[in-house]
């Protein structure tokens, strides 16, 4: 039997962020994954500043033989309505393929890697838990992404209105005659909005690999969704003709509308797993990597101890960043469904509000300051660990 401190089931952003940290302060961390890296990630695979500088990303050693795309404008609208170019002095935002990025953050974590092992089983003994018959551990942290089966096993909290985000994507290397065909520019992502407003869809050129992709609130007919949004960026020669991909689906929850159990004893969830989706823009690298950030921290500062009422800590440091779940009524929805067509259209044609709404707070959050441990310093001297 293999024996560690934590055990963390996913080796996605969370996951692996998590691991870099606990081993950072010393702890004995495996961590478990299904899949065997480098794995494709469903994802349009666009991060922000604040990611590299929580992660203190060597972005020189980063960028020396993988995607690290600087994006300084987006292309925005409605679709089928007036477009709006929206340009910065400076990157406010970086293309990168999920299949390098995680093999990246993951290898860089120095934790013990169990890859193509899923969780099969957890059992109780003695206080502690046995994985799969073969790893001991006093804490198990589910990082498994939406369908993470640790948080199948905490279950979900009372009164539960889960809305799950449906979306679809593909990424591909253009060749030269796809590239030829192709107006979509690299630094320039396009962001379009359903006419419904119900979601969005998205083509985002990093060097020669184009990503296109598109989501809803709601599953119904995304398959259709996508293929009139595909007719729609062919037409205006955004995207080459004639795609052979096979576009790939997947879910997630954002955070207002998760009601999963974040922690028991013993026990505690980050990232998707969580169900931590910004709902703004259903982006969810950013919540994924602070999430295991904080968790390390508490962790850390529980010395072994890993009762519920100790982990509640990381709870709080969950609402004091992202607020208290479904708090904001006005957040029910994306925050443009809940308009009227014919508003929302008008608003997104505003110059002024694409950039400081849509861009600046929903797609950028550039108004939230990167999460360092030192901001729980500032929360631990207010005393929530007991
Ligand atoms: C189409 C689409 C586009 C998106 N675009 C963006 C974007 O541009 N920017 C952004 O910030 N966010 C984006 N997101 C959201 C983002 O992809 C997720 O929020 C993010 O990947 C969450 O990271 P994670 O580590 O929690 O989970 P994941 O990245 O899903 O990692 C979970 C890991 O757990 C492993 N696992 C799962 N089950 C098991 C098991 N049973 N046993 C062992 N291991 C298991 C998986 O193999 C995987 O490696 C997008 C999501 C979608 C669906």
């Amino acid at each position: 039997m293999q024996s560690c401190d934590v055990l963390i089931v996913g080796g996605g952003p969370a996951g692996s962020t998590c691991a870099w940290r606990l081993g950072q302060a010393g702890l004995a961390v495996i961590v478990l994954d299904k899949a065997v890296f480098p794995r494709h990630k469903v994802c349009a695979g666009w991060i922000t500043p604040a990611v590299i500088e929580e992660l203190d990303l060597d972005v020189e050693d980063y960028r020396r033989s993988r995607v690290f795309q600087p994006i300084t404008s987006f292309r925005t609208g409605c679709l089928g309505g007036p477009q709006v170019v929206t340009t910065y002095d400076r990157a406010v935002s970086y293309g990168i393929r999920r299949c390098e990025f995680d093999d990246y953050l993951l290898r860089r974590s120095g934790a013990a890697l169990e890859l193509s092992q899923p969780l099969d089983t957890i059992e109780r003994a003695g206080g502690r838990w046995v994985v799969n018959g073969r790893f001991q551990t006093s804490l198990v942290v589910g990082a498994g992404g939406h369908f993470c089966p640790v948080a199948r096993l905490l279950g979900e909290e009372k009164n539960s209105t889960e809305i799950v985000l449906a979306a679809q994507e593909i990424e591909f290397e253009m060749d030269p005659q796809q590239q030829a065909q192709c107006r979509a520019v690299a630094e320039t992502p396009e962001i379009y909005f359903c006419e419904d407003l119900e979601g969005y869809g998205w083509c985002i050129r990093k060097g020669n690999y184009l990503n296109i992709g598109l989501g809803r609130l709601d599953r119904r007919r995304i398959s259709a969704h996508v293929a009139d949004f595909c007719c729609f960026l062919q037409e205006r020669g955004r995207i080459p003709q004639g795609l052979s991909e096979k576009f790939r689906g997947h879910a997630y929850l954002d955070y207002d509308h998760s009601s999963r159990r974040l922690l028991d004893d013993g026990m505690l969830l980050i990232g998707d797993a969580a169900g931590l989706a910004y709902p703004q823009s259903g982006e969810g690298i950013r919540p994924a990597i602070e999430s295991g950030l904080m968790a390390a921290e508490v962790v850390v500062q529980c010395r072994g101890d890993y009762r519920r009422q100790r982990l509640e800590a990381y709870r709080e440091l969950l609402h004091e960043r992202f607020g208290r779940r479904g708090s904001d009524s006005s957040r029910r929805h994306w925050p443009l469904a809940g308009l009227k067509r014919r508003i929302g259209r008008c608003l997104l044609a505003n110059r002024s509000f694409v950039r400081h709404i849509v861009l600046d707070r929903w797609f950028l959050h550039r108004h939230q300051t990167p999460w360092k441990p030192s901001s729980f310093d500032r929360f631990r001297a207010s005393g929530p660990i007991r």
